[in-house]
């Protein structure tokens, strides 16, 4: 099968911040993370062996040892931070306790289809007030994971999921298939350390880009 994901350097990738950093946040976003399934519900099961629960659970992870290093520009939660079974409901119930700017929620696709590959980024109901800005941050998400990394883009989907439906009328609200654990490539991508690392990195720019062009735009929502 080609290999169409990249070998990207995590430092090559990093050195690029250098465009996006040089001031500093007046306020600080607060971002939810759901870490997706956990516990007795390992979600999909790679064809490699690989569980959901463990790949999102690492992307979690890197994207909060990301923002701590690079001195914590984002005020990140996550949903579960062990290998535990959260409901649906107390995930929405932390966003919103928190008051949260976002709530992305971490998952990876399934298909009977071993060629089935790429990255499905949904949001909630269309007429939430926060739709069209998920919807925005849906889209960026897409296009830089394929432009930086090579996954292949599947689109940017309304869906009815409850975490979803729950948070999208209090903040940003969207939610990542990253990759199908049933596609050998994608499978074995996340065997490999950097792959975290890399994936943390685009998806943690995206915020980080975003707020600061909303600071530059003076909008006040989020
Ligand atoms: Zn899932």
């Amino acid at each position: 099968m080609k290999k169409v994901l990249k070998n990207v350097s995590f430092v090559f990738l990093l050195l690029q911040l250098c465009i996006i950093f040089g001031q500093e946040t007046s306020a600080q976003k607060r971002i939810v993370i759901d870490v997706g399934h956990g516990g007795k519900d390992a979600g999909a099961i790679g064809i490699n062996g690989i569980q959901e629960k463990d790949v999102v659970m690492n992307i979690a992870n890197a994207i909060l040892k990301l923002n701590d290093e690079l001195d914590t520009p984002l005020d990140i939660y996550l949903t579960r931070y062990t290998d535990t079974l959260i409901s649906l409901s107390d995930r929405t119930k932390l966003a919103k306790a928190l008051n949260a700017d976002l709530f992305m929620s971490l998952h990876c696709n399934h298909s009977d289809n071993p060629n089935a590959r790429g990255i499905e980024v949904y949001v909630g109901d269309a007429t939430s007030e926060y739709s069209d800005e998920s919807t925005w941050v849906a889209f960026q998400l897409q296009y830089t994971l394929n432009k930086k990394l090579g996954f292949e883009s599947r689109g940017v989907k309304f869906s009815n999921f409850q975490v979803l439906r729950e948070t999208g009328g209090y903040c940003l609200s969207v939610l990542l298939e990253l990759g199908f654990l049933s596609n050998w490539d994608e499978s074995e991508y996340y065997q490999k350390l950097e792959s975290y690392q890399v994936l943390a990195l685009v998806i943690w720019k995206n915020l980080i880009k975003k707020y600061k062009s909303d600071e530059r735009v003076g909008n006040k929502n989020h």
